[in-house]
């Protein structure tokens, strides 16, 4: 028999999640979770919830989309549903520029791919109908790139990641809507990291058909609850055309639960899989969060708090080749190059969670979901600060202290 004691209550510590992702949950999210009462899946509470997130969903994206509706699980499980429409065969374009859109591409491959293909290198397959436009990491894809790519390949899909968070690019989304639509191309879209940070309408990109996000990045819902997704009615209407190989994550089946029946709302979801109380209601309070705060006003918050956070660490001597306003991609003073990986695990080692790059080349990524404030900029700023003096760099504090009291002054003053 297998002695408990050797197994204690698993106690984890709280961090300081200033990565590109999980951000910091809000107080308010984690109390709902604790709060709900257990309810099972089809229960008028549970069910009014769902409906009511999918109504607040539409508003959060912008959308008028009816198949607008959570996946349960995190940033893969949705777009693994968005990107089930995608059969074998199917010629796809897919825009390249760092870890998370390569991974997207992978999956086209893996879903695009013939049964032949697929068996020759199963994990990782190359579909000769899906065309990989790859992008240096550090660069964003251009609606220029993808106006070449769509005109010279005509494909029947397209896709992208809004944000690449493996580099910290914004991509052109205003000009891949365009050459979708100029070309008949039905665009899908990573959003993972860019709903509830940027201030975007879906609506307003109608070359893209799909899009795909995640819990627990702009919408700082972590405790396992849905990643957002939407459908346009062309998208469902080839879906439902072409088929698709799962049950599970099929866009229209998982539809149901969330009352969005034969592409119409009606007042109860019927039966799909098993929905957590807890999650739903979690979920919830985080979608009321967000409207509360307002999408514009959180995109503001983010745009200022990432400029300081970048001028800081520039005093400090670091590149920032990045431009999201939820992340900083860094190389480290030339003193310290080839040492990101040292100093990252020394940060990580005092719960300062930052992050390196996960693909070549190696960088520093600094995040600040959810930390929108001066006081944790700056505690964010000191704990860089000091680690790269342990690794043996100079670090002028009162620089730094000047270039945030600078920041944060100018503010005040312009109120
Ligand atoms: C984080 C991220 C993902 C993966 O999301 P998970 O929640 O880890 O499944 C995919 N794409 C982008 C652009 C991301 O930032």
């Amino acid at each position: 028999m297998t002695d408990v004691l050797a197994f204690p209550q698993l106690e984890i510590p709280n961090t300081i999640a200033a990565g590109p992702g999980p951000g910091n949950t809000d107080e308010r999210v984690l109390a709902r979770y604790a709060g709900a009462g257990l309810a099972d899946h089809m229960h008028g509470d549970v069910l009014r919830g769902m409906v009511e997130c999918k109504q607040m969903l539409r508003e959060v994206m912008g959308t008028n989309n009816v198949h607008t509706f959570g996946v349960a699980g995190t940033g893969w499980s949705g777009l693994d549903t968005m990107f089930s429409a995608v059969m074998p065969g199917d010629k796809v374009v897919m825009f390249v520029n760092g870890t998370f859109s390569g991974i997207d591409g992978l999956t086209v491959r893996m879903k695009a791919a013939s049964a032949e293909e697929l068996a020759a290198n199963s994990l990782d397959p190359q579909a000769k109908n899906v065309i990989i436009i790859d992008v240096p990491h550090g660069q964003s894809v251009t609606g220029e790139i993808v106006e070449t790519a769509l005109a010279q390949h005509k494909p029947k899909w397209a896709a992208m990641a809004h944000w690449e968070t493996g580099s910290g690019r914004v991509n052109d989304i205003q000009g891949f809507s365009d050459a979708c639509e100029k070309y008949g191309v039905m665009g899908l879209v990573d959003a993972v990291s860019s709903l509830g940070v940027g201030d975007f309408r879906i609506d307003d990109y109608p070359g893209v058909h799909g899009w795909a996000s995640c819990p627990q990045k702009g919408i700082c819902c972590l405790p396992l609850t849905y990643a957002p997704v939407s459908f346009s009615d062309q998208y469902i209407e080839t879906l439902r055309a072409s088929g698709t190989r799962t049950f599970c994550h099929h866009p229209i089946l998982e539809a149901r639960h969330w009352g969005i029946i034969d592409g119409k709302d009606v007042e109860k979801g019927t039966y799909h899989r098993t929905h957590s109380a807890y999650a739903v209601s979690a979920f919830h309070e985080a979608l009321r969060i967000c409207l509360q705060q307002t999408i514009a006003q959180r995109a503001a918050d983010y745009t200022f708090h990432e400029a300081a956070l970048k001028r800081a660490v520039e005093v400090m001597g670091c590149d920032v080749t990045s431009n999201m306003p939820s992340l900083v991609v860094l190389n480290l003073p030339e003193a310290l190059a080839g040492r990101e990986m040292e100093l990252v695990q020394h940060c990580r080692a005092q719960n300062f969670g930052i992050w390196p790059t996960l693909s070549e080349p190696v960088q520093v990524r600094i995040g600040i979901l959810n930390l929108l404030n001066e006081a944790a900029i700056t505690d964010i700023v000191n704990r860089f600060a000091s680690a790269l003096r342990d690794l043996g760099a100079e670090v002028d504090q009162d620089s730094v202290d000047a270039v945030l009291k600078g920041h944060y002054d100018a503010a005040i003053a312009a109120e």
